[in-house]
């Protein structure tokens, strides 16, 4: 018996195969650049035998199709059939208001998920191409949607409305959602679990750091507020997109140099963040950082501002929860930038009221592991947990099955 998880984006279909009891790996891997030339399937076993070929795949459909073909393979395959796959769960960005815990997907769910699409256009309809080829290609399996802005479903009122005329809300639903919820639920449970604390007596905070970049305050367990709004684009500032605005700055560029919303948007999401302010063609936080430390002014100040933003989101979060236990850091950034890290934690001392306190030995060491790196004297817990989305899916789609 085996789980697998799916997480199908715009051009890719990621894929982990997990053993009945949801923890153990038996494949994984990516079918890439999906619609492009050079499409590859990425696959690795649970013996460490990886290969990496081009495929013919032009959409989600024929990608599940490979992949099930390299799941299913005599030689280099995990498991015999097919008919051993008991259930897929899927990542879904969206699940708006009604989808907010993990769910059996049947046509009404399909026909939500369809509805986010509207305000998810980026992901909710990979989501469903990927939900549509689990359910054809494996018929037998219950199919199960895993939601990342689910975790999120706790957060109060004051800190999900925006200060707008409330039928805006209440008929186009403008809110803030967040996202990323898989993760900081995987990371703030992680984080409890390795300090042998229950998660119901801690406030946290959990710093998703990315190419997507993201903090939540996790008080006793729940999402109580997060930085991430109506889109992923509120908040901090993202390899390239901008996080916080004055959306008073979006309708002068649009007026004064006649932006249409389709370039605006782009300009917001795509052309913005860490790509904009170093001017060093890369999102990639370790190009910005080799080019500050080279002496280029631009990316320089591109560090400050993302860590910069970063304390900011420490100092709103502590006081939204009236204190702070323990800082985590996963992702990308978060699990492999000391530098990163250290100017965020810099200043946030016990003389500044945060008691937080970097050791900098333990922060410049690099595993693959849940850590500690806090100093002696850190009243703060300080945490880099390894986020793994996809153990928290199956997890979840287990769960289902035991109902
Ligand atoms: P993710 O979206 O979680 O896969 O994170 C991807 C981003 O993590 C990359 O774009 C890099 O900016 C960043 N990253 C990965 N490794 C490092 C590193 N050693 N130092 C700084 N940033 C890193």
């Amino acid at each position: 018996m085996a789980i697998l998880v799916i997480n199908a984006g715009s051009s890719s279909v990621k894929f982990t195969l997990f053993n009945a009891d949801g923890k153990t790996v038996q494949a994984a891997g990516i079918v890439e650049r999906i619609g492009f030339d050079g499409t590859r399937l990425k696959y690795r076993n649970r013996e460490g035998r990886a290969y990496d070929q081009l495929v013919s795949v032009a959409d989600a459909d024929q990608a599940v199709g490979t992949i099930l073909a390299a799941l299913t393979h005599p030689a280099r395959g995990a498991i015999r059939s097919i008919q051993e796959i008991v259930a897929v769960g899927h990542r879904v960005v969206h699940g708006g208001e009604s989808l907010n815990r993990p769910t059996v997907i049947d046509d009404q769910v399909k026909s939500i998920i369809s509805e986010y699409c509207r305000l998810a256009p980026l992901h909710n309809p990979p989501n469903l191409a990927g939900i549509e080829a689990g359910a054809r290609h494996i018929p037998n399996a219950v199919q199960v949607a895993v939601f990342d802005t689910a975790f999120h479903a706790t957060i109060p009122r004051h800190a999900f409305l925006y200060a707008l005329p409330l039928h805006f809300y209440t008929e186009d639903r403008i809110r803030r959602y967040g996202f990323h919820g898989i993760s900081h639920k995987y990371v703030s449970e992680e984080a409890a679990r390795f300090l042998r604390l229950p998660v119901d007596g801690l406030r946290m905070i959990t710093c998703h750091l990315g190419n997507g970049c993201s903090m939540t305050a996790v008080k006793e367990g729940r999402s109580i507020d997060t930085s991430m709004g109506f889109t992923p684009l509120e908040g901090l500032v993202m390899g390239t997109r901008c996080g916080d605005i004055d959306p008073a700055a979006v309708l002068h560029l649009m007026e004064h140099h006649r932006l249409s919303p389709a370039v605006m948007s782009d300009l917001l999401n795509k052309q913005s963040g860490l790509l904009a302010l170093a001017g060093i063609g890369s999102n990639d936080l370790r190009d910005v950082i080799a080019a500050a430390e080279g002496g280029n002014p631009a990316a320089g100040v591109a560090l400050d501002i993302f860590c910069y933003r970063i304390r900011k989101y420490i100092g709103a979060f502590t006081a939204a929860m009236g204190g702070l236990e323990v800082l985590v850091f996963t992702a990308g950034i978060g699990e492999n930038s000391p530098e990163v890290r250290h100017r965020v934690c810099a200043g946030l001392d016990a003389s500044d009221g945060f008691g937080i306190v970097l050791d900098s030995g333990k922060n410049a060491r690099t595993s693959g592991q849940t850590r500690a790196i806090q100093a002696e004297a850190s009243r703060v817990k300080i945490l880099v947990v390894p986020t793994n989305e996809e153990l928290e899916i199956a997890r979840e789609t287990l769960q289902i099955l035991a109902g």
